[in-house]
């Protein structure tokens, strides 16, 4: 019969911390120079030296006040080590703990969390087992050092074939081999490789792998792994019915599998022979080899290598028609038959429950991250809303300030316009037109209230003659020239005018003749003092001015102009420069 039973998962898993040769360890008293290399020199012979291990550990223990937090830490993960090796899993387990938690290091907490792992596996907790597991996977690729990658890779290799999984057991078994830490060899990953292919039932005892990790693991000075591969080998022989093999191997391999005391391989190995034996018909063997293994089992304990002694006994008393026997053995090879086969049960169901969680997890992540991309769009989208209302706000702004600031210039340019409009290019006082309009507002302002107002007519002497004889430029001159004289006489209230060429008209509202008067002669004594320069020397010249007042002339502008002009025609007629009103004559006789 082929295959009939598969049960490596007890064995393979202790692998990875095989050693059993506990002794005592003597105090060493030597001072240890570099504590970071002694850590890591102590932690590579755990399994090739254990006994140098621990002594190596109650070394490090002395020197501890003296060691930095880092390394209390690693020393710390290396005494849970050891405690686990012992077999205390509770005390073990809250040590990892405490290092994944409160040591900072990545290394460190990659360690403690596969040795866990481990040790969660081998005490049924599953489902913890399996969480610890997804989580390391997740880690992974942030695990650089080389010694931590390869012991998660060997416990997720472990863990993964005991829950059927034995293709990812195999796959983190080959990736160990990447990944070989300074003085380990393929032993490791070709004993996990051989443990996956094994469940998977891809091995027979001739195969060539199988013989291949036994040469590699004496090679490279690992028994204990060597007996493991080999324990394998003795199943397929008894699977394949090949049971002289199986005896003869077995009892090959006894002598390494004593002196390392594995408890695992020594019951294991006494299976095999009660097993065998049974197969040859050699009854009191096969009885003894059963018996040493109740002998050295727990109490209370549920495994595969009690039921197969129990099947064995029950087996042997039946065929000796000891019924009493046969059914106490049965019922106790029952009891762990069913024990056995509950255990994988809830290995696989622990397996499927965690992986059904993280696959809950991983689509609520996926919502959320949905959620979050959904809600990051809708804010980009926000942001875009608002930027635009933002651009439209500016550039209704843009707008309103270059309608303000055009409007602005056309007020300007209507002002300038009608600035020119109204005065006189030359001297920036009132043109004529303006001069009119504004003389017969103020005229109209002052008969209401019945102000007083007079007409002043200004015409310069000979002016023509001044053109001629200085230039047209110099002509200009003067006519500025006498703007400022007449503008220093005049209040702001007075209107002033140019109303032609050398011609200028003053309204002075609120005056009476005798001030207009006043102000008309200052004009000309003014006019009269002050000589323009030009090229030639100085260029004197003088006014004549007629005045209407409108006490005599009323408020028509015409009748006051006619008048003021008639005064002004008189002041020319008797000698220039003089002011003339139009209440007197010149004295002369027209003819
Ligand atoms: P009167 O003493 O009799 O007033 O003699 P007049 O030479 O001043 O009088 P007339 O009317 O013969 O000459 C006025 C001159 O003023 C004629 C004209 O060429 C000149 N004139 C008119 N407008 C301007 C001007 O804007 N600039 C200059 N330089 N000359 C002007
Ligand atoms: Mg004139
Ligand atoms: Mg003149």
């Amino acid at each position: 019969m082929l295959h009939r039973r598969r049960r490596s998962w007890p064995w393979l898993a202790l692998a990875g911390l095989a050693f059993c040769a506990l002794i005592e360890v003597a105090h060493a008293s030597t001072t240890i120079a570099d504590p970071g290399a002694f850590l890591e020199q102590t932690e590579r012979v755990r399994t090739t030296d254990h006994p140098r291990f621990v002594l190596m550990l109650a070394q490090m223990r002395n020197e501890a006040p003296q060691m930095s937090a880092g390394q209390q830490w690693y020393l710390r993960y290396l005494e849970a080590w050891q405690t686990a090796f012992e077999g205390d899993a509770g005390k073990a387990n809250m040590m990892l703990r405490d290092v994944m938690e409160h040591s900072g290091d990545i290394t460190l907490k990659a360690k403690a969390s596969a040795l866990l792992m481990h040790n969660l596996g081998l005490n049924n907790h599953y489902e913890e087992a399996f969480t610890l597991a997804n989580q390391l996977v997740s880690e992974l690729p942030d695990i650089t050092d080389k010694l931590a990658r390869f012991t998660v890779l060997a416990n997720l290799s472990q863990l993964m074939t005991a829950a059927k999984q034995s293709d990812l057991g195999f796959k983190y078994a080959s990736l160990m081999e990447e990944t070989l830490p300074p003085g380990e060899s393929l032993c490791n990953p070709l004993a996990l490789e051989i443990g996956a292919l094994y469940e998977s039932k891809q091995l027979t005892s001739s195969s060539p792998t199988l013989q291949q990790g036994i040469d590699t693991c004496l090679a490279a000075g690992q028994p204990v792994f060597a007996n493991t591969l080999r324990l394998v080998k003795g199943d397929l022989y008894l699977s394949e019915g090949q049971s002289a093999k199986v005896l003869d191997l077995v009892n090959r391999m006894l002598p390494s599998i004593n002196a390392n005391r594995y408890y695992a391989h020594v019951r294991a190995a006494q299976v095999q022979l009660a097993l065998a034996s049974e197969k040859l018909n050699d009854d009191n063997s096969a009885r003894k080899a059963a018996l040493t293994v109740l002998n050295i089992s727990g109490p209370d304990e549920i495994s595969d290598a009690l039921k197969d002694a129990y099947g064995v006994l029950y087996r042997i008393e039946r065929k000796h028609g000891n019924i009493a026997s046969t059914l106490s053995y049965y019922e106790r090879f029952v009891a762990q038959d069913k024990g056995y086969i509950d255990g994988i049960s809830a290995r696989t169901l622990a397996y499927a429950a965690v992986q059904q969680h993280t696959l809950a997890q991983k689509l609520e992540t996926e919502r959320l991250s949905k959620q979050n991309s959904i809600l990051r769009l809708q804010q980009a989208l926000d942001t875009k809303a608002v930027e635009t209302s933002r651009l439209y706000i500016t550039l209704l702004l843009v707008v309103l300030v270059s309608i303000v600031f055009w409007l602005l210039r056309i007020k300007r340019s209507q002002l300038r316009f009608k600035m020119l409009s109204y005065h006189d290019g030359l001297t920036g006082i009132f043109n004529h037109q303006h001069f009119v309009s504004e003389a017969e507002r103020v005229l109209r302002v002052l008969d209401k209230r019945h102000g007083g107002a007079c007409l002043i007519s200004i015409d310069l002497d000979h002016f023509k003659q001044i053109n001629d004889t200085h230039g047209h430029a110099t002509g200009d001159v003067v006519l500025k020239h006498t703007v400022a004289l007449c503008k220093r006489q005049l209040r702001p209230t007075d209107l002033f005018g140019r109303l032609g060429g050398e011609e200028f008209g003053i309204l002075l509202p609120d005056c009476s003749q005798e001030q207009g008067m006043a102000i008309a002669d200052r004009i000309r004594t003014a006019i009269e003092a002050t000589p323009v320069s030009s090229d030639g020397g100085l260029v004197a010249f003088s006014a004549s001015i007629g005045l209407a007042s409108t006490d005599s002339c009323g408020y028509e502008l015409q009748r006051l102009r006619k008048e003021a002009d008639a005064a002004l025609y008189r002041a020319k007629r008797t000698g220039r420069n003089r002011v003339m009103t139009d209440t007197e004559s010149d004295g002369l006789v027209s003819v």
